[in-house]
């Protein structure tokens, strides 16, 4: 679920930058698994929709998608 308050500021595609984790999470279907309380602030970067996830993916490699609230990319992207 998006969340109104900061870091997330109802925005909807959360970024984990943690450089242990580097994950695309989808918070319109975020599950419990995803684990988004978890994520320290300082590793939450936002974004509105998926041409500026694209384009972030593009600038910065290594990341995956969200097994649990992107399935369908996570297989793609991860085979
Ligand atoms: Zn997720």
């Amino acid at each position: 679920m998006r969340r109104k308050i900061y870091p997330y500021n109802g925005r909807r595609y959360l970024i984990d930058i943690n450089p242990l984790s580097k994950v695309v999470h989808d918070l319109e279907n975020e599950k419990k698994s995803c684990n988004i309380h978890k994520v320290i602030k300082p590793h939450v970067k936002m974004l509105d929709n998926q041409s500026q996830v694209n384009r972030f993916l593009l600038l910065n490699g290594d990341y995956s998608f969200c097994k649990c609230c992107l399935p369908e990319k996570y297989q793609y992207y991860n085979k």
